[in-house]
């Protein structure tokens, strides 16, 4: 993608967190973990935050099928940080997957993706050696440097 579609990208993104009211903390570290998975920047970010807040800016379906799948995969996944999805949040991702042509069938199969992202991406685990909560990607204990489980042999 260009980097007017990087900006376009995140700003479905944003638009999805305000749809129920500001960018919560949850929504922007979610935002933050998607823009440097797809390698856009906090410069894009700003952009992004920029534009959506012109009046009446709607969402926009950017680049090829693919990633506008990804796109929707990547909404629901921050609308998912705060909370389950609420009504505003629903009827905006219903809206894009309408405007990107994606069918019901889709739509399910891309919303349980998401949600299955977003628990691993919120899994924790507790470490064995102090019983501090870290998350379960981390293959050391941020508190005391114990190996985890997820450390490689
Ligand atoms: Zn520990």
């Amino acid at each position: 993608m260009t980097d007017k579609e990087f900006v376009s990208y995140l700003a479905n993104l944003i638009m999805i967190s305000k749809a129920d009211g500001s960018i919560s903390e949850e929504e922007q570290a979610a935002i933050a973990w998607v823009y440097e998975e797809i390698n856009a920047n906090e410069t894009d970010f700003e952009e992004a935050k920029r534009i959506t807040e012109k009046d009446g800016y709607q969402v926009t379906a950017v680049g090829r099928y693919s990633e506008r799948i990804r796109n929707l995969e990547d909404m629901i996944f921050v609308a998912l940080s705060d909370n389950a999805l609420s009504d505003p949040e629903k009827i905006l991702m219903r809206s894009f997957a309408k405007a990107i042509g994606a069918k019901q069938e889709q739509i399910d199969t891309i919303l349980s993706e998401a949600i299955a992202r977003f628990r691993a991406y919120r899994a924790t685990i507790t470490c064995s050696n102090c019983g501090y909560e870290i998350p379960a990607a981390w293959r050391f204990c941020s508190e005391c440097g114990t190996g985890t489980q997820a450390q490689t042999v």
